[in-house]
């Protein structure tokens, strides 16, 4: 079961459900709809609130969430951000590029459009902007990254969708500024220029393939040998080398930077 509805509005102020009265006493509305809530705060489920009349408001605890994962944000104006990583289509290990750290900011909108993409929560810094997407039913999909990489709008993921317990205001608040259990980079702007600039100084190998075996020529790393020189396969050597950026099995090409000893770490 998901999240139930933790969040009411009550004249105009966002209210936990451990904040108000129970029943229709609570005087909240919907954050979503703007209908009335009651207030569901027996012994045998978690409370929360939900539409006074049947409804098929589905987006209720997504708004509420954003909301109040907006005004978290806008009260302390610094969240702490996951590593930045490189990630390879292999099996090589993720290159670090950036150690987990506090970012401070000066200003925060709820769902502001930023070019084509309208954030659940946008922070900005010195003209810099860093979008926040919420996850409480879907994630950020293909569509919603490649408009982030196009505009080059760093986007750090919140997945609130695993809770279907209470979450409390405290829990939220550690949640969104302080944890990083539940955070992660759609899209991150650093990691994606380290890997243009990583694939650029590459070489760009074809791969060969010989009946059951794909294979690239003058392997660098000199992993086998035949009578004309030095080859790699593919799957058995560049898949763990740790100089293969990439593979891209559309074109066939192995991205090798053995060459970039300053870059491919
Ligand atoms: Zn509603």
């Amino acid at each position: 079961m998901s999240l139930q509805l933790p969040y009411g509005i009550q004249a105009d102020t966002l209210k936990h459900i451990s904040e108000v009265e129970r029943g229709l006493n609570c005087n909240c509305k919907c954050p979503s709809c703007g209908e009335p809530l009651i207030a569901r705060k027996g012994k045998k489920t978690a409370h929360h609130f939900a539409h006074r009349q049947a409804s098929n408001c589905d987006t209720a605890t997504e708004t509420a969430l954003h909301l109040a994962a907006k005004e978290v944000l806008e009260a302390e104006k610094r969240i702490r951000l996951p590593d930045t990583e490189v990630t390879f289509n292999s099996f090589r290990e993720p290159f670090r590029l950036c150690k987990s750290r506090e970012l401070t900011f000066d200003r925060v909108w709820l769902e502001e459009p930023s070019g084509s993409m309208i954030p659940d929560v946008l922070i900005e810094k010195n003209d810099r902007e860093l979008a926040i997407e919420i996850k409480v039913s879907h994630e950020v999909d293909q569509k919603k990254r490649q408009k982030a990489r196009k505009q080059d709008l760093s986007v750090l993921e919140i997945d609130l969708s695993k809770f279907n317990r209470e979450l409390s205001p405290d829990r939220l608040h550690d949640l969104v500024v302080e944890g990083l259990e539940y955070k992660s980079w759609s899209y991150n702007r650093r990691a994606q220029l380290y890997r243009d600039r990583l694939l650029q100084a590459s070489r760009r190998k074809m791969i060969q393939e010989t009946g059951m075996s794909m294979w690239v020529q003058d392997c660098p790393r000199e992993y086998r040998s035949n009578g004309s020189g030095y080859y790699a396969l593919v799957v058995d050597d560049c898949w763990h080398c740790r100089h293969c950026v990439h593979h891209d099995r559309e074109e066939g090409i192995i991205y090798c930077a053995a060459n970039q000893t300053t870059m491919a770490h």
